[in-house]
Order: C-alpha cells, then sequence, then structure tokens
C-alpha cells in the first residue's frame, strides 16, 4: 500500500509550518455530510486508505445520530477487521515536575506556587521501576517538564537507568518518552538511548489559542514546536507521536490539524507518526482553562472514531485521565494503547501509602484508578486480548502499525503471537488466581485465530518454555 499525500495549498516543505488555519475552517464550513456521502468515506477507510482533509471534514459535519452511529460503527469494523482485539498496555513515569513555562491548563507551570517539585534521584527511579515490574510492566513512558535540568543527556541517562532495572523475572522492554521538543543533537542522544517513540502534542494548533495559552517560556514559540518532529526526523528518529490537548479550542479544528500534521510527515519523511493521542483536559492545580471549547463524552466518542477511520494504520492511545466507563465504551472504536495502574505523583510507585490524589503534587487528575491486574482483568472479560509486546521495536521493525495494516498475515504470524506470549509471562508472573484462569481460557480461544498449524504449535512449545522459566520469547 502507498501513501496518498494530498496536494496542498501551502507546499510540505521539511521543518517548515504547515497549518493553515483558514484552509483548516474553510474545509469544516464548506464541506457537506450528506449520508451518501458519509456513507462513502466510511467505506474508503474500510477499504484501508487513509483519508484527506476534506472527506475527514464530511465525517466531522455528520450530526444526524443515525449517520453518528455509522461513523463509530465503521471505526469498530476497522479495528475488528484490521487490528483484531488486542491492547497494548504501559504506564507512565513522572521522572521530574520542575518546568520553567507557563501553560494555563497545567500544574507544574511555572507560576503555580502551590505545585510541589522534585526530581527523582536515580535511586528513586530505580525503586519506582522495581515496584512498576512487580506489578508486570514491561513498557514504559517517562515524563518530564520543561526544564534546563532535563535536557537530552539527562533523558538519555533515565532511559539507559530504566533498561538497567531488573527485578525477578521483571525488565522494563521499551521506554518511550513524553518531553520538551529539542534540537538536532538532542533528538540524536535521545535516539542513541533506544527510545520507542518520542511524543510531543502540540496541545492546539490553533496559532492564536495557542498563543493564549503558552504565556512564557520555551513552549511558548508554537513554531518551535510544530516542527519539532521534524527535527526528530532528520536525525532518523522516526518514531514519533502527536497529539492534541482538547478543550483549548474548537475540537474540530483540532482533529482536522492532527490529519494536517499527519500527511506533512507522510509528505517530507514517508512515515505517518507512530501514535496519535487525544488527551482531554482535566481538573489540575489552580487551572485557568476557559470551559468554551470543552469537549462533552459524545463528542469525544465521535472524534476518537473519526480519527481511527481518518488515519487507520496509526496507533491510538487512550490514557487514565478518562475514567474507566469511558474508556471501556471508545477502546472499541480503534485505540490501540492504554495506560493501566497509573499514579502521577513522583516517587507513588514504590510508596507504600495508598494516597488520595493530591493535585498540587500531580499535573492533573485522574479519573481511571484501576490497577494493572484489574484492567488486565476486565480486558479479559471483554474478549479482549491484554499484550506487553515490543517486538516490532526490538527487532528493528518500525512503523509496526503501518506493517500490521498493510503486511497480510502481519498480525496473526507477529502480533497475535507476541500478545499470548506476553500475556502468558504476566499470567505466570503477576496474574492473581482469577485472572489467570480467565488469562489462560482468553489464550486458548485466541490460539484458534492462529491460521497455520506450524505456528500455532510453536506458541504452544514456547508457552510451554515460559511455564519452566523462560522469558522474552518473541516472533
Ligand atoms: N512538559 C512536556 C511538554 O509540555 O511537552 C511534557 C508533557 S506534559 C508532562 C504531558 C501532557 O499532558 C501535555 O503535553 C498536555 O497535553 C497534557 N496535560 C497538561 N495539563 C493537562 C490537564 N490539565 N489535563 C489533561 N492533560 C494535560
Ligand atoms: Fe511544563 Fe509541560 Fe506542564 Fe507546560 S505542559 S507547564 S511544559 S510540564
Amino acid at each position: 500500500m502507498k501513501f496518498q499525500p494530498e496536494v496542498y495549498k501551502i507546499p510540505d516543505v521539511k521543518g517548515q509550518a504547515f497549518i493553515d488555519a483558514e484552509e483548516i475552517w474553510n474545509y469544516i464550513n464548506n464541506t457537506k455530510a450528506e449520508k451518501e456521502r458519509v456513507l462513502e468515506v466510511i467505506q474508503k477507510s474500510l477499504n484501508k486508505n487513509r483519508l484527506s482533509l476534506e472527506e475527514t471534514a464530511v465525517l466531522i459535519n455528520a450530526r444526524d445520530p443515525e449517520l453518528i452511529e455509522a461513523i463509530k460503527n465503521g471505526a469498530r469494523q476497522l479495528k475488528e477487521k484490521v487490528y483484531g482485539n488486542r491492547i497494548v498496555l504501559f504506564a507512565p513515569l513522572y521522572i521530574g515536575n520542575y518546568c520553567s513555562n507557563n501553560c494555563l491548563y497545567c500544574g507544574f507551570r511555572s507560576t503555580n506556587k502551590e505545585a510541589n517539585r522534585q526530581t527523582l534521584s536515580d535511586l528513586q527511579i530505580i525503586k519506582e521501576i522495581e515496584a512498576l515490574e512487580d506489578n508486570g510492566q514491561k513498557r514504559l513512558i517517562l515524563v518530564y517538564g520543561e526544564h534546563k535540568m532535563y535536557d537530552a543527556k539527562y533523558i538519555a541517562h533515565t532511559v539507559k537507568l530504566a533498561y538497567g532495572v531488573k527485578k525477578g523475572n521483571g525488565e522494563i522492554r521499551r521506554v518511550n518518552i513524553n518531553a520538551a521538543p529539542l534540537d538536532h543533537e538532542g533528538f540524536k542522544i535521545v535516539k542513541d538511548a533506544g527510545i520507542g517513540t518520542y511524543q510531543i502534542f502540540q496541545e492546539t494548533y490553533h496559532p492564536e489559542t495557542y498563543k493564549k495559552y503558552h504565556l512564557s517560556g520555551n513552549k511558548a514559540d508554537y513554531e518551535n514546536r510544530l516542527v519539532s518532529l521534524d527535527r526528530a526526523q532528520d536525525v532518523g528518529l522516526d518514531d514519533v507521536g502527536i497529539g492534541a490537548l482538547f478543550g483549548l479550542y474548537d475540537w474540530r479544528f483540532e482533529v482536522m490539524a492532527l490529519i494536517r500534521h499527519t500527511n506533512h510527515l507522510e509528505a517530507c519523511y514517508n512515515i505517518g507518526p507512530h501514535t496519535i493521542s487525544f488527551p482531554r483536559i482535566q481538573d489540575a492545580s489552580n487551572l485557568a482553562v476557559d470551559e468554551r471549547y470543552f469537549v462533552n463524552d459524545d463528542d469525544f466518542a465521535k472524534l476518537i472514531a473519526i480519527l481511527r477511520l481518518a488515519v487507520p494504520y496509526t496507533g491510538m492511545i487512550l490514557t487514565a485521565r478518562e475514567s474507566a466507563a469511558l474508556r471501556d465504551e471508545v477502546i472499541h472504536f480503534g485505540v490501540s494503547q492504554i495506560d493501566g495502574g497509573t499514579k502521577l505523583e513522583l516517587g507513588s510507585y514504590s510508596s507504600s501509602l495508598n494516597q488520595k490524589q493530591d493535585l498540587n503534587k500531580e499535573q492533573f487528575k485522574v479519573n481511571d484508578d484501576r490497577s494493572l491486574n484489574q484492567i488486565i482483568d476486565e480486558l479479559l472479560d471483554d474478549n479482549m486480548l491484554p499484550s506487553f509486546c515490543t517486538a516490532c521495536y526490538r527487532l528493528g521493525r518500525t512503523g509496526e502499525h503501518f506493517m500490521e495494516f498493510s503486511v497480510p498475515g502481519f498480525i496473526k504470524n507477529k502480533c497475535t503471537p507476541n500478545a499470548i506470549l506476553t500475556l502468558a509471562e504476566y499470567i505466570v508472573d503477576y496474574a492473581n488466581e482469577e485472572t489467570a484462569q480467565k488469562g489462560w481460557k482468553a489464550i486458548e480461544k485466541n490460539m484458534e485465530s492462529l491460521s497455520e498449524q506450524k505456528m500455532k504449535d510453536s506458541v504452544i512449545e514456547r508457552i510451554e518454555l515460559i511455564k519452566l522459566g523462560k522469558r522474552d520469547l518473541y516472533y
């Protein structure tokens, strides 16, 4: 399958701004959403083509409940048809919350005098990771404020530290990053440390709104942030994640801009974003956000389904910012990764105290406080297949979602077997008895979806090896 870069009014130039607010509003204001056209666009996506800006606007403008249901059904079908029932699990780990920026929506912003600041020491980081490993985590995203203490070398140091922590059968096999934009040299340093994805959210793609919410510090520079992932691509860091913080500006504009950003990366680097994130504003210490653009649950579910259909080959991340009930519902619209057992307070994974959230110590409110085991248990009840797979990244298969999407048999021969093996490891090492029983049943059921007997035999053999103590087996 080939990407289909579109022809844009503004040419796509590497490392240069590519958002034209007027162009986006023109699409939204002048695109009609007649029933036939909406169904046609959904079908185009189900045929594994990614959508143009105009087609995305068709879905955005669909308001009839019957058409909204068709969009959600389309996203559900695409998820089932292309990706199956796997959900990859990870945990965020906040390393330091000093910050020199002044983002009005964030509890860590420089002017929030009530924020309780700290940077974990190396020893604290090790303890946190041991605690995460004791819970069964294999994939982390390390998170930092923007501060001169957290430069590329420091980020690289913490990444290497994370990979080095082994407790029992526990180890971290993939470390992703959510931190400030770096310069070319900085991106090279973190790439060489072996990171997975580097995530940078534009927060809002609307330049004037951006100015209103980012009052000072490096982050006040809209363009520097917008083209930062181009710098990552320039030095070969091609595994990048984009996102918008929904609730700052009109959600329709942000969805279109995410697609525009995706197009830009495809057109210039021949590879789209590895993941798209769509955090929604949550309460935070001294939150100073105008509620006018807050996104309600119905629009949020709709926009997730639209993103799935518009970029069918990209990973989509849904975090514990959202409640368990909402996550359980919208996960079916094509989400591929969720966090589990999430704690945002620095040092809290290894703390024996089960404290209530204190917003002065955390970036924002978490609404899903289920433990990792609870989430796995409930995913199993929902016929999903929890996965800790890190095989593509470790075998140098970049663009894994694109491969899942476009390479025939990739899911049956790689993803499902790897999900089964990592779930088997989790069951043997960490699951409680009830979850273990459900987990083995799910493994049995998912084995049936492997069409080739040779692969089935190989997976069975490897599960036996896992029971005997072997770890980290993957295809
Ligand atoms: N400091 C780095 C930066 O700004 O790029 C790291 C990102 S921050 C620690 C992680 C993300 O959390 C931000 O990019 C933003 O989208 C999101 N965030 C900040 N405040 C939030 C809030 N009140 N509710 C929900 N998400 C929030
Ligand atoms: Fe700092 Fe990031 Fe929070 Fe902005 S969102 S104040 S940069 S931690």
